[in-house]
């Protein structure tokens, strides 16, 4: 069936394309009116024929076609909330062309001020969306990072980030000649305001000067647990070092108010969790720092006095244009709409994991109950077990989860490994639940009532 829709619409796109041959005056030529004809006739062919068998594989050369979220019920940790929503993928087909934004960007020439498709107001509501005062789009949550540790850092600057912080974060601290220190996790694997302080102090008797920056995930990309952002953000202020909250896992999925969180920064995924394409993300902060980081052009050429207006420096100017940023605006009202619901989400989520703790042996990694849809399951005890002496070794738990149509966990992995449920309905989660179940059962692993 997919296969059907895409060639289809690929042939709707060679209609386009016809179009875009044409030259005003002279409409389709004889050439192209058969042309347009024969493809419209291919169309209702294949929409037609209910049997049709002829398949497509590549959208061009060697480039798959990608059918796995409509084939596949799809668990892969960092995909599940970044899916789109039918109203991105339109966009994106609209605004495909390069700088397709900038059709009507006029005076002062920069993205957050175009009208037309309203970005502007889609800038402002974002900000008013995660509780901040001032937000940019970003390329992707690792660029509001680089953004905010152009800005704040020095070279050799210290910031602390948490034990479980993810790559990006560090990498951006470091390109700037700044240095990145963990804050160690409690028992329970969570970076609470006791353990922030207490790195503080150490920091501060070891290089004698405060960390710059302070910058935890609210809920990790490890184990998914919930971090004590509050606490954290409390502990920044008496010290008055500047906190941003990391949202990669929250903004698009949970409500965020950075204010009442009492976060400087506030930084999101467009394409984790806001059902946006790659690469899309949000930087939002507090009056206090929107000069320094939204810092605009300064200087000018030496020898021709030209200026760059208000340019945002640090941002680069614009930032996120064309497809990524109409798509990303198109999925908002969803997005919007969503994040009320984050309790059913968590519901199901909890209910997958009562199903799948069903299967003598499976233990979980993250904490419990869960408060995500993001989780580390542990499997050592069960379909490890199976995997020691199975042919296809640790691939069977992948082999037989594709046999049922579901896809994302790590191929190999039997030990431990991370899934995500955002986004599914009951009847899938209740599949899911069932399919992991009944492979448990097919291999001799018991399985509770
Ligand atoms: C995924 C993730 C990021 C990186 O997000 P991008 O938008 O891809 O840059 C950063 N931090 C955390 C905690 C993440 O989970």
């Amino acid at each position: 069936m997919i296969e059907k829709i895409y060639r289809a619409l690929f042939c709707l796109e060679d209609l386009r394309e016809i179009l875009r041959e044409t030259a005003p005056e002279h409409r389709l030529s004889d050439e192209q009116r058969e042309r347009f004809g024969s493809i419209l006739n291919e169309i209702k062919m294949i929409l037609g024929d209910k049997r049709s068998d002829a398949k497509i594989k590549y959208v061009v050369d060697e480039i798959e076609l990608r059918t796995r979220e409509e084939e596949f019920i799809n668990i892969a940790p960092i995909q599940a909330a970044g899916r789109l929503t039918a109203e991105a993928r339109k966009a994106l087909i609209a605004y495909g062309d390069g700088y397709s934004t900038c059709d009507y960007c006029f005076k002062p020439f920069r993205i957050d001020y175009i009208k037309r498709p309203p970005i502007n107001e889609f800038i402002d509501e974002l900000a008013e969306f995660v509780g901040m005062d001032a937000a940019r789009v970003v390329r992707g949550a690792r660029n509001g990072f680089q953004i905010v540790s152009n800005a704040l850092l020095e070279k050799g600057d210290i910031v602390l980030v948490s034990s479980l912080a993810h790559y990006s974060l560090c990498l951006a601290i470091e390109s700037v000649g700044a240095i990145w220190k963990e804050v160690p996790l409690s028992e329970d694997n969570i970076i609470t305001g006791e353990n922030t302080g207490t790195k503080i102090e150490e920091v501060k008797e070891e290089t004698g000067k405060l960390p710059k920056l302070v910058a935890i995930s609210h809920f990790d990309y490890l184990l998914g647990n919930e971090h004590d952002v509050y606490g954290i953000a409390k502990i920044c202020r008496e010290y008055e070092i500047p906190f941003l909250y990391n949202g990669a896992y929250t903004v698009g999925v949970i409500p965020v108010d950075g204010k009442r969180i009492r976060a400087d920064f506030v930084v999101g995924s467009g394409h984790k969790s806001m059902a946006s394409p790659a690469p899309t993300g949000v930087l939002a902060t507090t009056e206090e720092f929107v000069d320094t980081v939204f810092a605009t052009t300064k200087l000018k050429g030496d020898v021709t006095g030209r200026k760059f207006g208000i340019k945002e420096h640090y941002l680069l100017g614009c930032t996120v244009m064309g497809a990524p940023l109409v798509a990303m605006m198109a999925s908002f009202p969803k997005v919007k709409e969503r994040v009320k619901h984050w309790d059913e989400e968590v519901d199901k989520s909890n209910f997958f994991i009562a199903q799948f703790l069903k299967i003598k042996g499976n233990r979980v990694s993250s904490e419990m109950p869960r408060k995500h849809t993001l989780t580390k399951v542990d499997t050592t005890e069960s379909f490890d077990r199976i995997a020691k002496t199975h042919k296809r070794r640790g691939y069977f738990l992948y082999d037989e989860l594709s046999k049922r149509k579901i896809t994302g966990i790590f191929p190999g992995a039997t030990k431990e490994f991370k899934l995500n449920t955002y986004g599914l309905n009951w009847y899938q989660i209740k599949y899911l639940g069932e399919a992991f179940n009944r492979i448990a059962e097919e291999y001799g692993v018991g399985v509770e009532d």
